[in-house]
């Protein structure tokens, strides 16, 4: 009983967030500068934020993740925190010798104000950033957002300081991957080049967080978008942006800075999510899709249909990134499950909230929706109306615990297992994938109940 002081009543609370559903601003942050090749990320404020940053990342990833701080103390907590900027600049590029640092700021370099452009400006006139290299930036402080807007703030930063309005359009497309893993990051650039479409992913975190062991450290991994090619995606002949939250700040930046037109897109998770995705690269490309790729799909309603009996009407409760609830709820109820609480901790808008809500009108029982909601409230909704099934990220393990309840781990963080950063929950592989381990979660449970005579051998 690690949650024993959840009680079952349900309190309104405004001011008071009790084991968050969501990370800082700045993680997010990170986690997109590690997506473009030769990609320093620079935290602009105390060791301990950096710190943790750092650990949270490197604990999800099971990778070394190299960034940097501005160490701010006492004297920056007052005075402001350029001299310490200036001077990691400097440090940076003489020692580590990045293509380009990343610069993100945290709840204390908000508060005292500092001004990141203004102080890159200065570092450039002083001579500390070379020919050739950049300092980007994006402000993130986490009083506000979680670590998916922290994402979607440096992904614009991307295109607010690299793409290149003008030139004759090519045939290539862009795709923002919204908040995912290296490997579904690594399966979306899969499926597009077995459609024989060129793309450019920004940010692509695989093969920087999903890297094999050599035995030999790169500070900087292969992996990686260019700078060349962040540049290039103002000629892109569109974007597809996969995930409102994550993905549309810079696809929205991208049409107005080069006129390269998007389409947003849920996450391409389950059956129609993937369909969608794949049919929008098709009619943007002008592709077939390939022999492959419908086989691939063919195999995901194979195993639908062989194991729907056991799908049917079971409720689930699913906390985490709006962006993946959404399009995890699509596919949950197109398998005829019911989820039934959902919570996200990133406050996502009355838009997705409506969107949610469409997802679920066919859900034949009440169903909470909790936007800006914590663990312990989806906690207690558990406990109001238990589930079969849980879902979310490696804190959830404390109430599936306590409830005695299946659990899959999906999201971010997960600190307590391994294959998220290989094994991807997109595309129809990935769907394959994700059904496999709803139904290992269900029927394990199912064995673990069954008496002498209920057991079954054949499921
Ligand atoms: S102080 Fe702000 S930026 Fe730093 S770790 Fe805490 S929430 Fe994140």
């Amino acid at each position: 009983m690690l949650l024993k002081h959840t009680t079952k009543e349900i309190k309104e609370r405004t001011a008071l967030t009790v084991n968050p559903a969501k990370t800082c601003q700045p993680i997010g942050a990170m986690y997109a500068a590690l997506g473009i090749h030769g990609c320093l990320p620079h935290s602009h404020g105390s060791q301990g934020c950096y710190a943790y940053h750092r650990s949270s990342l490197t604990r999800h990833y099971k990778e070394p993740v190299m960034a940097a701080t501005s160490a701010f103390t006492e004297g920056a907590s007052v005075f402001g925190g350029q001299a310490n900027l200036l001077q990691a600049i400097d440090n940076m590029f003489t020692v580590y010798k990045p293509d380009l640092i990343a610069v993100h700021t945290t709840c204390l370099s908000e508060t005292i104000g500092d001004d990141i452009p203004q102080i890159v400006s200065k570092a450039v006139a002083d001579g500390k950033v070379p020919a050739g290299k950049y300092v980007i930036h994006a402000n993130t402080p986490s009083y506000v957002g979680s670590h998916v807007t922290g994402f979607s703030t440096m992904t614009k930063a991307m295109v607010d300081y690299f793409a290149e309005p003008g030139g004759k359009k090519n045939g290539t497309i862009n795709i923002v991957p919204g908040y995912v893993e290296p490997s579904d990051m690594e399966e979306v650039k899969r499926i597009c080049s077995t459609m024989g479409i060129e793309i450019i992913l920004f940010p692509d975190t695989s093969k920087v967080l999903n890297g094999p062991l050599t035995g030999r450290f790169h500070m900087y991994p292969e992996g990686g978008v260019t700078v060349e090619a962040l540049k290039k995606t103002g000629r892109s002949r569109g974007t597809v942006a996969l995930g409102n939250i994550a993905s549309s700040a810079a696809a929205f930046a991208l049409d107005t800075k080069c006129k390269v037109p998007y389409k947003l897109l849920d996450l391409p998770i389950g059956l129609h999510g993937t369909d969608m995705f794949i049919d929008t690269l098709r009619q943007i490309a002008g592709v077939n899709v390939p022999d492959s790729l419908t086989f691939e799909r063919g195999q995901m309603v194979d195993i639908i249909s062989d194991m729907h009996q056991y799908f049917y009407g079971k409720k689930v409760g699913l906390v985490g990134d709006p962006d993946q609830l959404l399009a995890l709820t699509k596919f949950l109820v197109s398998l005829d499950m019911r989820p039934i609480h959902i919570v996200t901790g990133t406050p996502a808008g009355k838009k997705f909230g409506a969107e949610l809500r469409e997802a679920v009108k066919d859900v034949p029982c009440d169903v909470n929706i909790q936007l800006g909601g914590d663990m312990f409230l989806f906690h207690q909704l558990v406990k109001n109306d238990p589930v079969d099934l849980l879902i979310g990220n490696t804190y959830v393990k404390y109430i599936a615990k306590d409830e005695d309840i299946p659990f899959i781990r999906h999201g971010f963080p997960i600190f307590d297992r391994i294959g998220h950063s290989y094994l991807p929950t997109v595309g129809y592989r990935g769907g394959i994938m994700l059904l496999e381990k709803i139904l290992n979660a269900l029927l394990d449970r199912k064995d673990r109940d069954a008496t002498d005579i209920t057991m079954e051998l054949v499921m």
